[in-house]
């Protein structure tokens, strides 16, 4: 198809037959005058007066329990940059649809219209009451970090910034099933982060926690490796900064076991995958061109394992297998945060479901033969019905084990088949 044709499928999608993605609907009986008493004057008083006794009864007799606030102030998205508050709706609208279709969740698409963080921080507050977790989206690094840390602080309700924990998640997942197959020891691997925005930082820490060493960990930006004698550096860099006396992306990939590209396309040459160790891992995230494109990393590296962020090829890294399942499990428990154990709890759960026996199902959505664990298949596909019965329990029961579960669940079989519904 070409650039036009697939310019205008997708305007005509969002356009008909009615502008945008989601809708309202009601759940409860409204056809007459007595259901109309109930819903709003007088009988609505009834809740209203419970919820001001007591204001868990929000969870008992409003939607805010299974209702996420997707906010952002449109100052990094997608690939587009800073394209404004009112631009960035149709993603947000985006997001919404895949927490409805994947994990059930209603949201609310906020679009907030300021770049400054602590009217930012104020609005996302004002209104938290509504919901009963925040989904901060596409918001610019470095403001991305205080934003979430202060509202992680401030409110009772799970926040995640998804662009930095989302990415973090899937990726760890697929990197620990990758170096599983190499047969290499997650302490020994050196590694190579090219890019230090959002992405990169939030998954160099996250891969720390599952057992990289940071002295094997090597980091680029814009301006080459990041090295402690660089006076330019942000408090995040500072922390990756090296020693080592290498200051290219070319030097840093002699040798390295593994490249994760968090950074633009095309900046990866098939020279420097020649120069990586056996069995190299590269997972080239950048949207929508990685870093080096799939067919020239595998036709150049036959015992390469290759990962990026398209769905055109095996090893999608998708945020979509971590935020609407992680929000599922947050929820069913009414977790007060995501923390570091329920993150670290998705890892594990969406790298253990890769190794299982794969579905008809999902080899059919996907035109496979059969899909296996392997080399071409390290991380689960985003049409896996499994996931939402997997998923969403491993975060519950981290939720209720690091102790920020308010309504912890007991029945489990149970839970998995209300899931499962
Ligand atoms: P960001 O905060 O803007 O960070 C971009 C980083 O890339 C910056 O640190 C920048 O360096 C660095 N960079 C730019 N050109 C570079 C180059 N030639 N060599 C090395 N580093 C370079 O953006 P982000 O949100 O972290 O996203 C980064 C990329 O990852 C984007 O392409 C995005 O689409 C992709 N991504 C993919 C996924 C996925 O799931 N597949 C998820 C999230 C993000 P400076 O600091 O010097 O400016
Ligand atoms: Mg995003």
């Amino acid at each position: 198809m070409s650039d036009s044709r697939k310019r205008h499928e997708a305007l005509i999608y969002h356009a008909k037959p009615q502008p945008g993605k989601i809708e309202v609907v009601p759940t409860k009986k409204y056809a007459t005058q007595h259901d109309l008493s109930l819903a709003y004057s007088p009988g609505v008083a009834e809740p209203c007066l419970e919820i001001e006794k007591d204001p868990n009864n929000a969870y008992k007799y409003t939607a805010k329990g299974n209702l996420v606030a997707v906010i952002t102030n449109g100052t990094a998205v997608l690939g587009l940059g800073n394209i404004g508050a009112l631009a960035s709706k149709p993603v947000m609208e985006g997001k919404a649809l895949l927490f409805k279709i994947f994990a059930d969740i209603d949201v609310f698409d906020i679009e907030v219209d300021t770049t400054d963080i602590d009217k930012f921080i104020e609005t996302v507050k004002a209104i938290a009451p509504t919901f009963g977790g925040i989904n901060l989206e596409d918001i610019k690094a470095p403001e991305a970090f205080e934003i979430e840390r202060r509202l992680k602080e401030e409110l009772d309700i799970p926040v995640m910034h998804d662009d930095q924990h989302g990415t973090a998640i899937i990726s760890a997942a697929a990197l620990k099933n990758a170096i599983e197959i190499t047969g290499k020891n997650i302490k020994d691997i050196q590694v190579v982060i090219n890019g230090a925005g959002a992405a990169a930082i939030s998954c160099t820490k996250l891969y720390l926690k599952l057992g990289v060493q940071v002295s094997n960990v090597v980091m680029c930006d814009s301006k080459g490796v990041i090295r402690k004698d660089r006076d330019n550096l942000n408090e995040q860099k500072q922390e990756f900064a090296t020693n080592k006396d290498i200051h290219t992306l070319e030097e840093a990939m002699h040798n390295a076991d593994v490249f994760i590209g968090l950074s633009k396309g095309n900046v990866v040459s098939p020279e420097m995958l020649l120069s990586m160790a056996k069995d190299p891992i590269v997972f080239a995230m950048a949207n929508p061109v990685p870093e080096i494109s799939y067919d020239v990393a595998v036709a150049t590296r036959k015992d390469i394992i290759m990962a990026t962020g398209r769905s055109d090829h095996p090893n999608q890294v998708n945020n979509v297998l971590g935020f609407p399942f992680i929000f599922r499990g947050a929820l069913d428990v009414r977790a007060t945060k995501i923390n570091e154990e329920m993150k670290m709890a998705a890892v594990h759960a969406l790298a253990e479901l890769a190794k299982k026996t794969v579905p008809e199902q999902v080899n059919i959505v996907y035109d496979e033969i059969s899909l296996s664990f392997g080399k071409e298949y390290i991380i689960p596909k985003p049409f896996d019905p499994r996931l939402i019965y997997e998923i969403p329990p491993a975060i519950a029961k981290a939720a209720i084990d690091s102790g920020v579960a308010l309504e912890p669940i007991t029945d489990w079989v149970k839970y998995q088949e209300e899931l499962m519904d």
